[in-house]
Protein backbone atom coordinates (compact mmCIF):
# COMPACT_ATOMS: atom_id res chain seq x y z
CA UNK A 1 0.00 0.00 0.00
CA UNK A 2 1.22 3.46 -0.96
CA UNK A 3 2.71 5.64 1.91
CA UNK A 4 -0.47 7.82 1.61
CA UNK A 5 -3.49 5.49 1.22
CA UNK A 6 -2.16 3.83 4.43
CA UNK A 7 -1.99 7.24 6.64
CA UNK A 8 -5.56 8.37 5.02
CA UNK A 9 -6.94 4.60 5.82
CA UNK A 10 -5.58 5.01 9.37
CA UNK A 11 -7.58 8.36 9.79
CA UNK A 12 -10.76 7.01 8.18
CA UNK A 13 -10.57 4.06 10.88
CA UNK A 14 -9.83 6.48 13.62
CA UNK A 15 -13.12 8.90 12.65
CA UNK A 16 -15.18 5.85 12.16
CA UNK A 17 -14.39 4.44 15.75
CA UNK A 18 -15.15 8.16 17.31
CA UNK A 19 -17.96 8.28 15.45
CA UNK A 20 -18.93 4.93 16.43
CA UNK A 21 -18.26 5.80 20.71
CA UNK A 22 -20.00 9.16 20.47
CA UNK A 23 -23.10 7.48 18.97
CA UNK A 24 -23.66 4.63 21.59
CA UNK A 25 -22.90 1.80 19.24
CA UNK A 26 -21.06 0.24 21.53
CA UNK A 27 -22.51 1.54 24.57
CA UNK A 28 -25.30 -1.22 24.74
CA UNK A 29 -29.08 -0.91 25.50
CA UNK A 30 -30.21 2.30 27.71
CA UNK A 31 -29.90 0.83 31.79
CA UNK A 32 -33.86 0.89 32.42
CA UNK A 33 -34.24 2.92 35.74
CA UNK A 34 -33.45 0.79 38.77
CA UNK A 35 -36.54 -0.44 41.00
CA UNK A 36 -35.37 0.00 44.54
CA UNK A 37 -35.16 -3.55 46.31
CA UNK A 38 -37.66 -3.94 48.53
CA UNK A 39 -37.54 -4.64 52.06
CA UNK A 40 -39.03 -7.34 54.13
CA UNK A 41 -38.97 -5.65 57.62
CA UNK A 42 -38.75 -1.84 58.00
CA UNK A 43 -37.64 -0.12 61.90
CA UNK A 44 -38.44 3.40 62.17
CA UNK A 45 -37.16 4.75 64.44
CA UNK A 46 -38.06 8.34 65.96
CA UNK A 47 -36.25 10.35 68.36
CA UNK A 48 -38.57 12.56 69.47
CA UNK A 49 -37.41 16.18 69.80
CA UNK A 50 -34.25 14.89 68.16
CA UNK A 51 -32.52 17.69 65.80
CA UNK A 52 -29.09 18.19 64.31
CA UNK A 53 -27.93 19.89 67.78
CA UNK A 54 -29.32 17.12 69.96
CA UNK A 55 -27.69 14.43 67.98
CA UNK A 56 -24.03 16.81 67.59
CA UNK A 57 -24.03 18.00 71.53
CA UNK A 58 -24.72 14.18 72.71
CA UNK A 59 -22.68 12.32 70.94
CA UNK A 60 -19.70 15.06 71.18
CA UNK A 61 -16.89 13.26 73.10
CA UNK A 62 -18.99 9.62 72.95
CA UNK A 63 -16.53 6.85 73.69
CA UNK A 64 -18.70 4.02 72.33
CA UNK A 65 -20.04 3.46 68.48
CA UNK A 66 -21.74 6.36 67.04
CA UNK A 67 -25.00 4.84 64.99
CA UNK A 68 -25.75 7.55 63.42
CA UNK A 69 -22.28 7.73 61.22
CA UNK A 70 -22.97 4.43 60.50
CA UNK A 71 -25.79 5.50 57.86
CA UNK A 72 -25.00 5.78 54.52
CA UNK A 73 -28.08 8.03 53.41
CA UNK A 74 -28.90 10.99 54.88
CA UNK A 75 -31.70 13.26 54.15
CA UNK A 76 -33.38 16.39 55.89
CA UNK A 77 -37.65 16.18 56.53
CA UNK A 78 -39.44 19.74 56.65
CA UNK A 79 -41.41 19.34 59.55
CA UNK A 80 -44.23 22.42 59.84
CA UNK A 81 -47.96 21.08 60.48
CA UNK A 82 -51.17 22.45 58.46
CA UNK A 83 -52.00 25.06 61.07
CA UNK A 84 -48.13 25.86 62.37
CA UNK A 85 -44.81 26.37 60.70
CA UNK A 86 -43.69 24.56 64.66
CA UNK A 87 -45.30 20.89 65.05
CA UNK A 88 -46.07 19.07 67.36
CA UNK A 89 -45.74 15.53 68.58
CA UNK A 90 -49.52 14.66 67.32
CA UNK A 91 -48.84 16.37 63.59
CA UNK A 92 -45.49 15.34 63.45
CA UNK A 93 -46.01 11.54 63.88
CA UNK A 94 -49.69 11.45 62.52
CA UNK A 95 -47.57 12.67 59.20
CA UNK A 96 -45.42 9.35 58.63
CA UNK A 97 -49.18 7.33 59.51
CA UNK A 98 -51.05 9.06 57.00
CA UNK A 99 -49.33 11.03 55.13
CA UNK A 100 -50.96 14.61 55.14
CA UNK A 101 -50.08 17.77 57.12
CA UNK A 102 -52.64 18.21 59.67
CA UNK A 103 -53.41 20.08 63.14
CA UNK A 104 -51.24 20.46 66.54
CA UNK A 105 -52.42 18.07 68.75
CA UNK A 106 -54.25 15.73 66.07
CA UNK A 107 -53.77 11.66 65.89
CA UNK A 108 -54.18 9.71 63.11
CA UNK A 109 -56.67 12.54 61.57
CA UNK A 110 -56.46 15.11 58.91
CA UNK A 111 -56.96 18.75 59.40
CA UNK A 112 -60.60 18.92 58.64
CA UNK A 113 -60.55 16.59 62.00
CA UNK A 114 -61.08 13.45 59.16
CA UNK A 115 -60.21 9.62 60.35
CA UNK A 116 -57.75 8.81 57.76
CA UNK A 117 -56.61 5.32 56.57
CA UNK A 118 -53.59 4.80 57.75
CA UNK A 119 -50.19 2.85 57.38
CA UNK A 120 -50.89 0.31 59.91
CA UNK A 121 -54.23 -0.44 58.64
CA UNK A 122 -52.92 -0.68 55.05
CA UNK A 123 -50.47 -3.29 56.59
CA UNK A 124 -52.77 -4.78 58.24
CA UNK A 125 -55.03 -5.76 55.18
CA UNK A 126 -51.74 -6.43 53.82
CA UNK A 127 -50.68 -9.24 56.16
CA UNK A 128 -47.73 -7.30 57.49
CA UNK A 129 -47.03 -7.67 61.50
CA UNK A 130 -46.84 -3.98 63.37
CA UNK A 131 -45.74 -2.48 66.26
CA UNK A 132 -44.69 0.37 68.60
CA UNK A 133 -42.35 0.12 71.59
CA UNK A 134 -42.36 3.67 73.36
CA UNK A 135 -40.54 5.38 76.63
CA UNK A 136 -43.72 7.40 76.54
CA UNK A 137 -47.08 5.71 77.61
CA UNK A 138 -47.78 3.62 74.28
CA UNK A 139 -51.28 6.16 74.20
CA UNK A 140 -48.74 8.81 74.13
CA UNK A 141 -48.62 11.33 70.98
CA UNK A 142 -46.17 9.76 68.71
CA UNK A 143 -47.11 5.78 69.22
CA UNK A 144 -50.63 6.75 69.28
CA UNK A 145 -50.60 8.16 65.82
CA UNK A 146 -49.93 5.22 64.21
CA UNK A 147 -52.99 3.44 65.95
CA UNK A 148 -55.72 5.59 66.91
CA UNK A 149 -57.97 8.62 64.84
CA UNK A 150 -58.60 11.18 67.67
CA UNK A 151 -58.85 14.51 67.45
CA UNK A 152 -57.24 15.45 70.75
CA UNK A 153 -53.81 13.87 71.81
CA UNK A 154 -55.07 14.43 75.65
CA UNK A 155 -57.66 11.61 75.03
CA UNK A 156 -55.16 9.17 75.82
CA UNK A 157 -58.28 6.45 77.14
CA UNK A 158 -59.92 7.11 73.94
CA UNK A 159 -56.96 6.43 72.00
CA UNK A 160 -55.91 3.12 73.85
CA UNK A 161 -59.42 1.55 72.99
CA UNK A 162 -58.29 1.79 69.57
CA UNK A 163 -56.16 -0.85 70.41
CA UNK A 164 -59.30 -3.32 69.88
CA UNK A 165 -59.06 -2.63 66.66
CA UNK A 166 -56.52 -5.00 65.93
CA UNK A 167 -53.93 -2.40 63.74
CA UNK A 168 -51.32 -2.58 65.83
CA UNK A 169 -50.43 -6.48 67.19
CA UNK A 170 -47.56 -5.09 69.38
CA UNK A 171 -47.57 -1.97 71.89
CA UNK A 172 -44.80 -1.39 74.66
CA UNK A 173 -44.16 1.24 77.20
CA UNK A 174 -45.89 3.10 79.74
CA UNK A 175 -49.80 3.86 80.17
CA UNK A 176 -51.03 1.28 82.43
CA UNK A 177 -53.28 3.86 84.19
CA UNK A 178 -55.47 4.05 80.10
CA UNK A 179 -55.84 0.69 80.11
CA UNK A 180 -56.79 -0.43 83.94
CA UNK A 181 -58.70 1.14 86.79
CA UNK A 182 -59.88 3.83 83.68
CA UNK A 183 -62.15 6.96 84.64
CA UNK A 184 -64.57 6.18 82.38
CA UNK A 185 -64.73 2.34 84.12
CA UNK A 186 -64.26 0.51 81.17
CA UNK A 187 -62.50 -2.56 81.68
CA UNK A 188 -59.96 -2.56 78.43
CA UNK A 189 -57.79 -5.33 79.73
CA UNK A 190 -60.74 -7.86 79.53
CA UNK A 191 -61.76 -6.47 76.11
CA UNK A 192 -57.54 -6.73 74.83
CA UNK A 193 -57.55 -10.33 75.64
CA UNK A 194 -61.03 -11.14 74.13
CA UNK A 195 -59.67 -9.81 71.02
CA UNK A 196 -56.57 -12.09 71.19
CA UNK A 197 -53.97 -10.03 73.08
CA UNK A 198 -51.46 -11.04 75.76
CA UNK A 199 -51.78 -8.07 78.19
CA UNK A 200 -48.84 -7.82 81.14
CA UNK A 201 -48.97 -4.55 83.05
CA UNK A 202 -45.55 -5.88 85.27
CA UNK A 203 -43.40 -3.16 85.86
CA UNK A 204 -40.67 -5.45 85.00
CA UNK A 205 -40.56 -6.00 81.08
CA UNK A 206 -41.96 -9.39 81.09
CA UNK A 207 -40.10 -11.80 78.48
CA UNK A 208 -43.55 -12.73 76.35
CA UNK A 209 -43.68 -15.39 73.00
CA UNK A 210 -46.52 -13.92 71.48
CA UNK A 211 -48.19 -12.73 68.19
CA UNK A 212 -50.06 -9.62 69.81
CA UNK A 213 -49.21 -8.18 73.03
CA UNK A 214 -49.36 -5.14 75.08
CA UNK A 215 -47.35 -4.61 77.25
CA UNK A 216 -47.25 -1.13 79.97
CA UNK A 217 -44.81 -1.26 82.67
CA UNK A 218 -45.72 2.26 84.44
CA UNK A 219 -48.85 4.03 84.81
CA UNK A 220 -48.25 6.96 82.69
CA UNK A 221 -44.56 7.09 81.07
CA UNK A 222 -41.54 5.54 81.76
CA UNK A 223 -38.37 5.85 84.06
CA UNK A 224 -36.32 8.27 82.67
CA UNK A 225 -32.20 6.99 81.86
CA UNK A 226 -31.26 8.99 84.60
CA UNK A 227 -33.79 7.32 87.04
CA UNK A 228 -32.37 3.72 86.19
CA UNK A 229 -34.58 2.48 83.06
CA UNK A 230 -31.09 0.69 81.91
CA UNK A 231 -31.79 -1.02 78.53
CA UNK A 232 -35.60 -1.15 78.11
CA UNK A 233 -35.72 0.49 74.95
CA UNK A 234 -33.50 -2.52 73.48
CA UNK A 235 -34.94 -5.43 74.42
CA UNK A 236 -38.43 -4.50 74.00
CA UNK A 237 -37.08 -3.84 70.83
CA UNK A 238 -35.26 -6.91 69.81
CA UNK A 239 -38.31 -8.70 71.63
CA UNK A 240 -40.90 -7.37 69.09
CA UNK A 241 -38.53 -7.56 65.96
CA UNK A 242 -38.43 -11.65 67.76
CA UNK A 243 -42.09 -11.85 67.93
CA UNK A 244 -43.39 -9.83 64.56
CA UNK A 245 -41.06 -12.12 62.59
CA UNK A 246 -44.29 -14.44 62.81
CA UNK A 247 -46.38 -12.64 60.45
CA UNK A 248 -43.99 -14.39 57.61
CA UNK A 249 -41.36 -12.58 57.93
CA UNK A 250 -43.00 -9.04 57.01
CA UNK A 251 -43.18 -6.46 60.14
CA UNK A 252 -42.95 -2.51 60.51
CA UNK A 253 -41.73 -1.40 64.06
CA UNK A 254 -42.02 1.89 65.53
CA UNK A 255 -39.35 2.22 67.86
CA UNK A 256 -39.22 5.94 69.44
CA UNK A 257 -36.86 7.45 71.90
CA UNK A 258 -40.20 9.68 73.79
CA UNK A 259 -38.06 11.13 76.27
CA UNK A 260 -35.20 13.20 74.34
CA UNK A 261 -38.25 15.75 73.66
CA UNK A 262 -38.78 15.58 77.91
CA UNK A 263 -35.31 16.88 78.18
CA UNK A 264 -35.75 19.48 75.94
CA UNK A 265 -38.79 20.80 77.22
CA UNK A 266 -37.09 21.11 80.31
CA UNK A 267 -34.14 22.44 79.03
CA UNK A 268 -32.13 19.74 80.73
CA UNK A 269 -29.10 18.96 78.84
CA UNK A 270 -27.96 15.78 80.86
CA UNK A 271 -31.32 14.62 80.80
CA UNK A 272 -31.94 15.19 77.01
CA UNK A 273 -28.43 13.58 76.21
CA UNK A 274 -29.09 10.33 78.49
CA UNK A 275 -32.27 9.77 76.45
CA UNK A 276 -30.19 10.31 73.43
CA UNK A 277 -27.13 8.36 74.05
CA UNK A 278 -29.34 5.17 74.83
CA UNK A 279 -31.65 5.94 71.39
CA UNK A 280 -28.35 5.45 69.95
CA UNK A 281 -27.41 2.14 71.39
CA UNK A 282 -31.07 1.03 70.52
CA UNK A 283 -30.03 2.12 66.71
CA UNK A 284 -27.02 0.36 66.77
CA UNK A 285 -28.29 -2.65 67.54
CA UNK A 286 -31.14 -2.22 65.05
CA UNK A 287 -28.57 -1.87 62.44
CA UNK A 288 -26.53 -4.93 63.67
CA UNK A 289 -29.03 -7.22 63.21
CA UNK A 290 -30.24 -5.51 59.63
CA UNK A 291 -26.70 -5.39 58.66
CA UNK A 292 -26.65 -9.33 59.15
CA UNK A 293 -30.54 -9.70 58.02
CA UNK A 294 -30.26 -7.60 54.44
CA UNK A 295 -33.47 -7.69 54.59
CA UNK A 296 -34.27 -4.22 56.62
CA UNK A 297 -34.77 -0.93 56.61
CA UNK A 298 -33.21 0.88 58.79
CA UNK A 299 -34.94 4.64 58.79
CA UNK A 300 -34.08 6.76 61.59
CA UNK A 301 -35.67 10.62 61.58
CA UNK A 302 -37.57 13.36 64.36
CA UNK A 303 -40.67 14.57 64.11
CA UNK A 304 -39.65 18.00 64.97
CA UNK A 305 -36.62 19.68 66.76
CA UNK A 306 -37.17 20.73 70.72
CA UNK A 307 -35.60 23.56 72.69
CA UNK A 308 -33.76 25.58 70.14
CA UNK A 309 -30.60 24.12 71.32
CA UNK A 310 -27.70 25.52 70.01
CA UNK A 311 -23.88 24.54 70.91
CA UNK A 312 -22.48 28.03 71.98
CA UNK A 313 -18.60 28.70 72.67
CA UNK A 314 -17.18 27.88 76.41
CA UNK A 315 -15.38 30.73 77.26
CA UNK A 316 -13.84 28.23 80.05
CA UNK A 317 -12.57 25.44 77.93
CA UNK A 318 -12.88 26.43 74.14
CA UNK A 319 -12.39 22.30 73.07
CA UNK A 320 -16.01 22.13 74.38
CA UNK A 321 -19.38 23.96 74.06
CA UNK A 322 -22.00 25.33 76.29
CA UNK A 323 -25.31 24.10 75.29
CA UNK A 324 -28.02 27.13 74.74
CA UNK A 325 -32.03 26.87 75.26
CA UNK A 326 -34.27 28.74 72.99
CA UNK A 327 -37.45 27.85 73.70
CA UNK A 328 -39.29 25.32 76.67
CA UNK A 329 -40.93 24.11 73.37
CA UNK A 330 -40.47 22.92 69.78
CA UNK A 331 -38.81 24.82 67.14
CA UNK A 332 -39.02 24.55 63.35
CA UNK A 333 -35.55 23.42 62.08
CA UNK A 334 -35.56 20.76 59.91
CA UNK A 335 -34.45 17.55 61.23
CA UNK A 336 -32.22 15.07 59.60
CA UNK A 337 -33.16 11.63 58.02
CA UNK A 338 -31.08 7.97 58.52
CA UNK A 339 -31.71 5.28 56.10
CA UNK A 340 -29.70 2.06 55.78
CA UNK A 341 -31.04 -0.85 53.79
CA UNK A 342 -32.92 -2.19 50.73
CA UNK A 343 -34.98 1.24 49.73
CA UNK A 344 -32.89 3.49 51.79
CA UNK A 345 -31.18 5.23 48.45
CA UNK A 346 -35.06 6.83 48.00
CA UNK A 347 -35.05 8.97 51.64
CA UNK A 348 -31.72 10.98 50.66
CA UNK A 349 -32.50 15.01 49.63
CA UNK A 350 -34.70 17.48 51.34
CA UNK A 351 -38.39 16.66 51.10
CA UNK A 352 -41.20 17.51 53.60
CA UNK A 353 -42.40 15.14 55.90
CA UNK A 354 -45.42 13.78 54.19
CA UNK A 355 -42.60 12.05 51.67
CA UNK A 356 -42.02 9.74 54.61
CA UNK A 357 -44.64 7.98 54.26
CA UNK A 358 -44.98 7.82 50.98
CA UNK A 359 -41.56 6.26 50.72
CA UNK A 360 -43.16 3.65 52.99
CA UNK A 361 -45.61 2.91 51.04
CA UNK A 362 -44.07 3.04 47.98
CA UNK A 363 -41.14 0.14 49.52
CA UNK A 364 -43.58 -1.99 50.96
CA UNK A 365 -46.33 -2.42 48.07
CA UNK A 366 -48.96 -0.60 49.79
CA UNK A 367 -50.09 1.98 47.02
CA UNK A 368 -53.10 1.03 45.82
CA UNK A 369 -54.26 -1.34 48.58
CA UNK A 370 -57.71 -1.57 48.59
CA UNK A 371 -59.60 -0.29 51.55
CA UNK A 372 -61.70 -4.00 51.97
CA UNK A 373 -59.54 -6.28 54.13
CA UNK A 374 -59.16 -9.32 53.26
MG1 LIG B 1 -43.35 11.48 71.39
ZN1 LIG C 1 -42.50 17.99 72.71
Amino acid sequence: MPYKTHVLMRKICLLLLFVVVQNGIFAGPEPKKKESKKPKKVIFLIGDGMGLAQITAAMANYQGRNAFERFPVIGLSKTSSSDNYVTDSGAGATVFSIGKKTFNGAIGVDSLGKEQDGLFEKLKRNNWGTGVIATSSITHATPASFYAHVASRKSEEDIASYLLRNNCDIAVGGGTKFIQNRKDQKNLIAELLASGFYVSTDSALQKIDAKKYIQTLSPNGMKTMQEGRGNYLQKATQMACNNLTKYHGKYFLMVEGSQIDWGGHDNNFEYMKAELLDFNEVINSVLDEAMRDGNTLVVVTADHETGGLSLLENKNDKLTFTPNYSTGGHSGIMVPVFAYGPGAELFAGIYPNTEIYEKFLQLMNLNGISKTRK
